[in-house]
């Protein structure tokens, strides 16, 4: 039977940064993956690029995350973005700040920060065994005492449990560690699909489909009240609508869904004019252009792609003259521009889904250590906590910082 002062389940960023952070403090370290490879996941973020971090001050940073971004003040104070890029660039990964306060490696690959990730961990001689599927905790008087995987029995003195959540179940993170959790009496936050693409009823996101448009306005209505809105970028798709401001959006929605109320998404595609000036514009183009077919004086103010779409939906005659325009329609094509409504009926599921919302209540969770407060010795990272953030780096910060407090933390309470 092997022995070792800690005990990390999953090598995800959480679960890897917990290991270094323990072995940095002189621990003996082991980390069990299920997966053949190591951060499988980390792989794919960022489109393969890899938003590392944000810029954000620690106040900024949690209000984008939910449901308590207060509980990570404390983990965010002691590792943090710049923390993060300075032990990449330690190990080789140079990084390029974008919009938005968002880092990147300047290679572009995700699969550099990995590749730095892992040779720090291994020059801190942490052990790391893949297609170890860790399928349960042993616990003795309310103390962790080691984990089972493989069938085969693995002691500790200190668990950490870093296994992601549920979203993206084939890179490994398919929602084990909720029920090993729940098993030794944690309570779990019901999981959703957070950060997810929704589902739109009729087929005007279908004909549109590929088509990005940014900086738009999209705003959320549930049962006809507005809740929520977001500017930036979008995309429609076969099912529906995409894109970040969607993504983004998608946290209120799929509550909203879950509660069988009426959902539906409006797009402003003009959001930089108000109603008046919308109009002005509109007015000066038809006058200006009197004997051009409708369908033509369209192109002025959409995408070529949604010209047909518009017309359909406004019910015109594509070869209506533009002086043959009257108020009443000016009014509906002023409405649709700032108002193109879709009913949403779904969101799509946890396999499309970049993030999980829900998981490892933090009331059980001490925000000091990362540590149980019903299990000594048993203490979580990342994403299998319940918290979840908006796109922009927040999400792996999150992962680090919960990763490195429980990876130091543990080690504080080990005798030596
Ligand atoms: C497509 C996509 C793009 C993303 N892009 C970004 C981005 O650019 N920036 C950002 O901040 N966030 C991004 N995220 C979110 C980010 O990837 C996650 O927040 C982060 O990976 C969570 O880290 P983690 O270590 O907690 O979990 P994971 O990365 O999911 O790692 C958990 C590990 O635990 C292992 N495991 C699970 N159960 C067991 C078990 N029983 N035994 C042993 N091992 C087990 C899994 O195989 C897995 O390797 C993206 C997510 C997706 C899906």
């Amino acid at each position: 039977m092997s022995h070792f002062d800690v005990i990390v389940v999953g090598a995800g960023p959480a679960g890897i940064v917990a290991a270094g952070s323990a072995a940095e403090s002189g621990g003996k370290v082991l980390i069990l993956e299920k997966m053949r490879q190591e951060g499988r996941k980390l792989l794919i973020t960022g489109k393969g690029r890899c938003n590392i971090t944000n810029n954000d001050e620690i106040s900024d940073f949690i209000t984008h995350v939910h449901p308590n971004g207060r509980f990570l003040r404390n983990a965010f104070s002691q590792f943090f973005s710049e923390e993060i890029l300075v032990l990449l660039l330690k190990y080789g990964v140079e990084t390029t700040m974008e919009r938005g306060g968002r880092y990147f490696p300047s290679s572009n690959k995700s699969a550099d920060v990995l590749k730095a990730l892992l040779k720090w961990v291994d020059e801190k001689k942490v052990e790391i065994r893949c297609g170890f599927r860790v399928e349960q905790l042993m616990v003795e008087n309310n103390t962790i005492s080691g984990i089972l995987a493989n069938g085969e029995e693995f002691r500790a003195r200190k668990v950490i449990l870093a296994t992601g959540g549920n979203s993206y179940p084939a890179t490994g993170s398919n929602g084990e560690g909720y029920k090993l959790a729940g098993k030794a009496g944690h309570s779990i936050v019901p999981v959703r699909p957070a950060l997810v693409p929704l589902e739109s009823e009729g087929n005007v996101a279908q004909r549109l489909q590929g088509l990005n448009l940014k900086n738009v306005r999209a705003v959320v209505w549930v049962n006809d009240r507005k809740v929520g809105e977001d500017f930036g970028e979008m995309l429609f798709t076969h099912f529906g609508l995409s894109g970040p401001i969607i993504l983004t959006l998608s946290r209120i929605v799929v509550d909203e869904l879950n509660l069988n109320n009426k959902v539906e998404i409006t797009v402003d595609l003009k959001p930089a004019l108000d109603e008046q000036k919308l109009d002005n514009r509109l007015l000066r183009d038809l006058n200006e252009h009197g004997k051009k077919r409708i369908a033509n004086i369209f192109r002025y103010w959409l995408p070529a792609t949604m010209v047909p779409v518009f017309i359909d939906l406004l019910g015109f005659d594509p070869e209506k003259e533009c002086h043959q325009v009257s108020s009443k329609e000016r009014k509906q094509i002023r409405h649709l521009l700032k108002n193109l409504r879709f009913r949403i009926t779904n969101h799509r599921p946890f396999k499309e889904a970049v993030i999980t919302a829900g998981g490892i209540s933090t009331s059980e969770i001490s925000n000091k250590t990362m540590e149980s407060k019903l299990i000594s010795g048993l203490y979580f990272a990342g994403e299998m906590i319940d918290l979840d953030a908006d796109t922009g780096g927040y999400n792996l910060q999150i992962a680090y910082s919960t990763g490195w407090l429980a990876g130091n933390s543990c080690m504080k309470q080990i005798e030596p």
